[in-house]
């Protein structure tokens, strides 16, 4: 990443207003050939248009200038092709907020655009957290409203194993949540009994720091059901996919009681599987709600299981240009997660351990520890830094 970033240059200078929407205004630089890449670049209603020479990829890193200060924000997976066109987020912008396009074809990148957003007031996105709590799983969500969601918590204190990679005896949930500056959780979520899922949720149940409206599990229904939508007011829509349903798929395997949820904010969806093997995965391909995601928090820490993650299952997901893996696993895990790389063998994957074998395929990235997304109804933006 550094790297790549010390690489920028910024090529582009004047400035153009374009009207956006009654209360919006978008601000851009104008776009200028430098090296002979781009043959065209324009924005027209609300999407930016680039047509370039040959094949190339362009990449998109996100910025946010915050009292004075330019925040980095992450980057959006690379697309590539000779002709681009790009939904801008204007719906919503409401602070100063930049986009830096950047083009690279096979040897390295060539040119960068730069783009420059503007508008009065403070804007905020949907974030997803996926915290690093070794073996398990923990995601803190916020959206833009300020609602706050955590969905798991890793194993927390719950026990002083010696095996580091279980993160056994820290609230690593606990103490990430802490530095959010919040002290309130609409849905507190526990996907399934498993104490690398719920261990850590404990914790920030116990710690008195935080209250909750709804603390919602498979053993404390608040009657609700498949493709019921959980009850926040907010932009944000969250699905209920499997809630450990149906009972026949469960009575040996309380992975798959997992809820399972989709996510979705404008343009953008997010799936969150929890640990649910394949019976599950088989049972929500087969219900009338699209599994369609942008984003994919691989099932069960990508565990090699034959059916976990079949091509069937990753195929009715990432339907989309945009396929983002997140494999929430420890280190040196004993179970050998995660064994299934090859399965996302065309996909980006970011993992917050580092795998038993180095992955083959270009696109994964590993050992990233806590992983933040950002979304602003438009792209997923990663943040790994
Ligand atoms: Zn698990």
């Amino acid at each position: 990443m550094t790297g790549y970033i010390n690489k920028i240059f910024v090529v582009t200078i004047s400035l153009f207003l374009f009207a956006c929407g009654i209360n919006e205004q978008i601000a851009h630089t104008d776009i200028q050939q430098t090296n002979g890449l781009f043959t065209q670049a324009f924005v027209d209603n609300n999407q930016l248009i680039v047509n370039t020479t040959e094949e190339i990829y362009l990449r998109f890193e996100y910025f946010q200038r915050i009292d004075g200060e330019d925040k980095y924000l992450g980057w959006s997976v690379k697309e590539k092709s000779d002709e681009f066109t790009i939904n801008l987020p204007c719906k919503n912008i409401n602070s100063q907020y930049y986009i830096k396009v950047r083009a690279e074809n096979e040897k390295a990148f060539q040119d960068t655009v730069f783009f420059f957003y503007s508008s009065n007031t403070n804007y905020s996105f949907l974030e997803m957290h996926f915290i690093d709590v070794e073996q398990g799983d923990a995601i803190y969500i916020k959206t833009p409203e300020n609602n706050n969601i955590i969905i798991d918590g890793g194993y927390g204190t719950r026990g002083n194993n010696s095996t580091d990679w279980q993160g056994f005896g820290q609230p690593l949930a606990l103490n990430y949540i802490n530095e959010q500056n919040i002290d309130h959780f609409d849905y507190i979520i526990e996907t399934h009994h498993h104490a690398d899922h719920y261990g850590g949720l404990n914790d920030i149940k116990n710690s008195g720091n935080y209250t909750w409206d709804y603390d919602l599990s498979n053993s404390n229904t608040y009657n609700y059901h498949v493709g019921d939508l959980i009850n926040l007011k907010s932009d944000v829509q969250f699905r209920i996919l499997s809630i450990g349903y149906p009972p026949a798929y469960n009575q040996d395997n309380l992975n798959n009681t997992s809820i399972v949820l989709k996510v979705n904010y404008g343009y953008a969806d997010y799936l969150l599987t929890g640990d649910a093997e394949g019976a599950v995965q088989t049972f929500m391909i087969q219900n009338p709600w699209s599994l369609s995601a942008d984003l994919f928090k691989v099932s069960h820490h990508g565990s090699s299981s034959n059916s976990t993650c079949n091509s069937t299952f990753l195929d009715a997901i990432f339907t989309k240009y945009t396929k983002i893996g997140i494999i929430s696993f420890g280190t040196n895990n004993s179970y050998g997660h995660p064994k299934a790389l090859y399965r996302f063998a065309n996909d980006y994957i970011f993992g917050t351990g580092t795998p038993p074998t180095s992955s083959p395929y270009p696109n994964h990235y590993f050992n990233c520890g806590t992983i933040k997304t950002y979304s602003d109804g438009q792209a997923i933006i990663v943040n790994i830094e």
